[in-house]
């Protein structure tokens, strides 16, 4: 008998993805497949295994991609092959999640199982617009109710006037569609119209938008608004406290949605930044990097560099950096393989990978393209590029620029091409996501033929374009899309301050 993997049912959170749990994280990053819902932060997948299976069974109101008995069926199926399985959902598994029927035909079919709980969405989306479930004054109770039930149906399993008469905060799940009924319930069962009642709707994402008026004329201002799911509504007195305590709405990319097509090793320092300025970011990965360290070239390459061979290193981007010491590191050699030579680096990302590997370099131009390197290296006055030997740490492909402006000046150049771009197709989550996005983000030419892989039509129109640089633009243009802002410096600072530019200016 082959062994049975495990079946893990767990919570992803309400939406941010920082709240997503240590554990959830590990078994995501663990999984040999993944049985994912609709309602998941639109980057909880990016740490799954590239080869992990990645199943989309979510709902959307009225569209069933996969019906409940048929998700547990594969789900012990796979399990039954010996697979890991994680069941990832919105929020907590056990609230609203039907994760008990998944839970109890795991324990039917005798498979492992772990629950891993998750943020509900009762308790974040409500303290991320100001309003606090439980205050010492104002709530010593709080209830978490669906309103998917219809409080006129006769067999309804609520208990209205018990309700109405609960002595704290209301969190109902699942019930815009049906807040006019549901107010007029409580309103008739005894609870009063003028009680502080919100909407949250989408909490916790850079949509996030909540909506505060009372019992009475919730229903309303909530049409009025357009409110739609995923949103709650909540009932009691602490609703008030979002006048004072909603902190965040206010960061400067609150609202808008920005697309980062880096690699996904590299995604996370910009996808970090614009989280925390408060944008929602999709990380759609549309290529790939390849090392290509273990080649002839490249190991003649670190040789004759630790020999000596070479009066000048250019490096021209961070990757390109990582992996010429990767390539080093292969060969035995480390950062002393550099030392009598000049070190040349385009762009401040560049030069950061080389500090992290103890090397300082020499020349760093202010305009982050090679031919920015030219002007910079004619300027350094101790280089003689004639008929000196340099070395280009490069990626396969790259623009020949600096090559052949080397050569002109009468240099000997050698490239080692330490790594290749391949394109990668996309999850289905991230797709949909970055379809509905207000920016994407460009940071090399290759993403920007990668986001034209992923999407063959373009990004929808309205959707506005943010390049680190005119070699990047070029590509854009080229691509016959429009360039909407371009980074100034050409590195990620530059990106993120020109994105915050052209939201202001957009705002404005
Ligand atoms: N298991 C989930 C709830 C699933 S039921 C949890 O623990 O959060 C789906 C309902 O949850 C939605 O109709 C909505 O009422 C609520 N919900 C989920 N995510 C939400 C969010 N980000 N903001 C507001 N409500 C949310």
């Amino acid at each position: 008998m082959s062994p049975s993997g495990r079946i893990h049912l767990v919570g992803a959170g309400p939406g941010d993805p920082g709240l997503m749990t240590a554990r959830a994280l590990e078994l995501v990053a663990e999984a040999d497949v993944i049985y994912y819902d609709r309602l998941i932060p639109s980057s909880a997948l990016a740490g799954a295994r590239p080869d992990a299976e990645l199943v989309y069974v979510g709902k959307r109101p009225g569209v069933v991609t996969m019906a409940q008995e048929q998700i547990i069926e594969r789900m012990i199926e796979s399990a039954r092959q010996g697979l890991s399985v994680v069941r990832l959902k919105g929020g907590d598994p056990y609230i609203f999640g039907r994760g008990a029927e998944e839970a109890e035909a795991a324990v039917t079919a005798g498979i492992a199982y772990e629950v891993v709980p998750g943020i509900t969405a009762g308790i974040a989306a409500t303290a991320y617009a100001g309003i606090p479930v439980t205050h010492r004054k104002d709530a010593s109770a709080v209830a978490f109710v669906t309103g998917h039930e219809d409080p006129d149906k006769p067999e309804t399993a609520i208990d209205w006037p018990a309700l109405a008469a609960f002595p704290g905060t209301l969190v109902f799940y699942m019930g815009v569609r049906r807040l006019p009924a549901i107010s007029a319930a409580l309103i008739e069962s005894g609870r009063s119209p003028d009680e502080p009642a919100a909407t949250v709707e989408q909490g916790t994402t850079s949509r996030q938008r909540a909506v505060v008026a009372t019992l009475d004329t919730i229903a309303d201002r909530a049409a009025e608004a357009g409110v739609k799911a995923p949103a709650l509504i909540v009932v009691g007195a602490v609703a008030r406290h979002r006048d004072r305590l909603a902190w965040f709405e206010d960061r400067p990319l609150h609202g808008q949605t920005v697309v980062v097509t880096r690699a996904r090793t590299q995604a996370g320092e910009l996808a970090g930044r614009l989280r925390a300025l408060g944008a929602e970011v999709v990380e759609l990965p549309t290529i790939r990097i390849e090392p290509l360290i273990d080649t002839d070239p490249v190991r003649a390459a670190a040789t004759d560099l630790a020999e000596g061979r070479y009066g000048l290193l250019c490096v021209t981007s961070p990757n390109g950096a990582d992996l010429l010491f990767d390539a080093l590191g292969a060969a035995g050699l480390d950062a002393r393989a550099l030392a009598g030579t000049t070190v040349a680096a385009v762009g401040g990302g560049t030069a950061e990978a080389l500090a992290d590997r103890g090397v300082t370099a020499d020349v760093v131009p202010e305009r982050a393209v090679a031919e920015g390197l030219l002007e910079a290296l004619g300027a350094f006055g101790s280089l003689e590029i004639e008929g000196s030997r340099v070395l280009l740490a490069q990626a396969e492909g790259a623009r020949p620029v600096l090559a052949d402006g080397l050569q002109e000046r009468g240099a000997e150049v050698d490239v080692a091409p330490l790594y290749r771009t391949v394109s990668l197709p996309p999850d289905r989550v991230a797709l949909e996501a970055a379809e509905a996005a207000n920016w994407i983000t460009f940071t090399s030419g290759s993403t920007v033929a990668g986001l034209l892989k992923a999407m063959p039509e373009g990004p929808p129109a309205g959707t506005r374009l943010i390049s680190i640089g005119p070699i990047t633009s070029n590509a854009i243009r080229e691509a016959g899309l429009e360039v909407t802002r371009e980074a100034d410096p050409h590195d990620l600072d530059g990106l993120v301050a020109a994105l915050l530019d052209a939201v202001a200016g957009e705002r404005a």
